[in-house]
Parts: C-alpha cells; sequence; structure tokens
C-alpha cells in the first residue's frame, strides 16, 4: 500500500484565499487585521519565520509591524513594546519569536501579551482555556493539523491517536485538540518505555519531536494517519535536506495518510497564524460594535 500525501501547501492556499476574502471584507469595515511580530537577536531560523509571517500577511491583505531588537537588548524595552502594542487597537495580534536570548524569562514575556491578542495561544490564560474545551487561540501548529484531518475527512470519534512529545506549542495542545475531538489519546515523549508498542496501536499517529526518521515503517499501523511536525536538517555528509521525525520512504508504504516534510504541516502554521489574528479583528470589531462574536 501506497499512503496518500497531504500537500499542505495546496491546503494553505485554499485557506489562504478563504482569510483573504474575510481580511478584504473587514478592510471594508475600516478594520484593518494588523500581526504585531518582535524578534530579538540574530538566530537565522527565526529570521526567516518572522520574514514569511510578514510575508504571509502581506499576500492575504493583512498589516504586520515588526520590531527586531539585538541579542542583547535589556528585556524591559521589550516589555514596554509589548504593553504599548496591547494598549493600541490597532493591533489584533502579537507574536514574540522564540527562543528569546538568556536575559530574557520567555515564560514572563508571553505572559506580558494580552490574553486577546496571543495569537500564538501561548499565554497560561488561554492554555487554560484550550484544556477547558473552550479555546479563544488554538496554538498554530495544532490547529493546521486539526484542519489537515478535517479537510481529510479522517474519522477522530473513539479512534487512537497517539502523539509522540510533549511540548507547551505542540505535543500538549495537539493532545487537548484530539481529546476534546473524541480520540483516545496516548503522549509519548523521552521517558517512554517502548515507543513502538505505543505507535503501532496509533490510528492517528503525530510525530513532535525533532528527531530525523525516528518513526520508521515498522512502527506504524496499516492504514493509519501520520502527521510528521518534525523539521529536521539533515547533516551535509547526508545531503543537508530538510526531512521530519518520520522515515516517510517506509512509512509510505503502511500508512493510508501522510503528511510529507517539508509542504506538509510546516505551511498551515503560518496560515493559522494569519487565521488567529484574523479571528482576532473579528471579535474585536464585534466587541466594539456590541454584536455577538
Ligand atoms: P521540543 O524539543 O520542545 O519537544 C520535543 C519532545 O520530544 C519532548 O517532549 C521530548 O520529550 C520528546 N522526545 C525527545 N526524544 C524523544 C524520544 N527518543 N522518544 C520520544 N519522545 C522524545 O520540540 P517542539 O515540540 O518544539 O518541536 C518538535 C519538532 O517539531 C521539531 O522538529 C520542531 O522543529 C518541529 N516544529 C515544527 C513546526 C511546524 O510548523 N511544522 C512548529 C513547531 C515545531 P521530553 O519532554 O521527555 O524531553
Amino acid at each position: 500500500m501506497t499512503a496518500r500525501s497531504i500537500d499542505g501547501n495546496a491546503l494553505s492556499a485554499i485557506l489562504r484565499d478563504e482569510l483573504a476574502a474575510r481580511a478584504a471584507a473587514l478592510s471594508a469595515r475600516g478594520v484593518t487585521p494588523c500581526l504585531a511580530v518582535i524578534l530579538v537577536g540574530e538566530d537565522p531560523a527565526s529570521a526567516v519565520y518572522v520574514r514569511n509571517k510578514v510575508a504571509g500577511c502581506e499576500k492575504a491583505g493583512l498589516r504586520s509591524l515588526k520590531d527586531v531588537y539585538p541579542a542583547d537588548a535589556d528585556p524591559a524595552l521589550v516589555m514596554a513594546r509589548i504593553a504599548e502594542l496591547n494598549a493600541d487597537p490597532a493591533v489584533h495580534g502579537i507574536l514574540v519569536q522564540l527562543p528569546l536570548p538568556k536575559q530574557f524569562d520567555a515564560d514572563a514575556v508571553l505572559e506580558a501579551i494580552a490574553p486577546e491578542k496571543d495569537v500564538d495561544g501561548f499565554h497560561a490564560e488561554n492554555v487554560g482555556a484550550l484544556m477547558q474545551g473552550n479555546p479563544r487561540f488554538i496554538p498554530c501548529t495544532p490547529y493546521g493539523v486539526m484542519k489537515m484531518l478535517e479537510r481529510e475527512k479522517v474519522v477522530l470519534k473513539g479512534a487512537e491517536a497517539v502523539i509522540v512529545g510533549r511540548s507547551n506549542i505542540v505535543g500538549k495542545p495537539m493532545s487537548m485538540l484530539l481529546l476534546a475531538a473524541g480520540c483516545t489519546v496516548t503522549i509519548c515523549h523521552s521517558q517512554t518505555r517502548d515507543l513502538a508498542f505505543h505507535t503501532r496501536r496509533a490510528d492517528i499517529l503525530v510525530a513532535a519531536v525533532g528527531r530525523p526518521k525516528m518513526i520508521t515503517g515498522d512502527m506504524i499501523k496499516p492504514g493509519a494517519t501520520v502527521i510528521d511536525v518534525g523539521i529536521n536538517r539533515l547533516p551535509a555528509e547526508q545531503g543537508g535536506k530538510l526531512c521530519g521525525d518520520v522515515d516517510f520512504e517506509s512509512a509510505k508504504e503502511v500508512a493510508g495518510i501522510i503528511t510529507p516534510v517539508p509542504g506538509g504541516v510546516g505551511p498551515m502554521t503560518i496560515t493559522m497564524l494569519l487565521t488567529n489574528t484574523l479571528e482576532s479583528a473579528e471579535r474585536a470589531l464585534a466587541n466594539a460594535t456590541g454584536a455577538k462574536a
């Protein structure tokens, strides 16, 4: 069997067209959705992510603001800028690109963002709302995965879902979303005793680890839906290409549906960031006009 591959670029293009139409409708009512991005330091990967986020805004008709600080920036300056953006009614989403340099308390920075503008969904208030099954902002990567599963009509109710990775930005929110959708969820991590025992039971397997090709075909249940969140760069002697946490070649012979890397979950993440920003602007307008959000 060869798995059906989900094209994250194609799905993103459809969703971004839908987004652009909604953004244009809002702009016509005098509100242009606006995302503010803060970048501290010169991490090249972070610079690329920020550039792509800003470009994504532009293409979809959203406004963006970008503040760049040097690696040795005083955290107080960044906190003051966040307070300013929190108070600006023309800004609907605020994002601080992670990781931050050592002198920053990343948790304190994320908590300083107004929860109603926290488009990454990392603020404790938004994490709690997600946990209670009443999310305001869903973290972008798991949100993108849920969109993919929805578009592919993957049956979630009663399915065995296994997530490898328990980070705050991917693994944990992913587990909450699949749980809310009716899956029976198992979360695996670095202390899990027999990883393959769990992965082989999965109807839906989500890999979010950061270890190249660690999930091989023999660890996958025949016909399973395999979502590869990992983004890893292979060493130069192995070609230096990007690859996921799943060994695509062996996995595609066993899985029913699979996401490639690159071109799978990756493009969806920014699309969902734009979605969160747009939805934030829609809520702000509804609140301002007294309509129900
Ligand atoms: P983290 O490093 O924060 O978390 C990795 C998780 O993997 C941890 O929970 C860790 O367990 C677990 N883990 C490590 N080794 C093993 C192992 N041998 N067996 C089982 N579990 C293990 O990573 P992120 O969640 O931030 O990211 C994961 C991957 O996803 C990365 O490749 C990242 O680049 C990618 N990513 C992709 C995005 C996209 O847009 N497609 C967005 C965000 C991330 P423990 O908790 O015990 O340490």
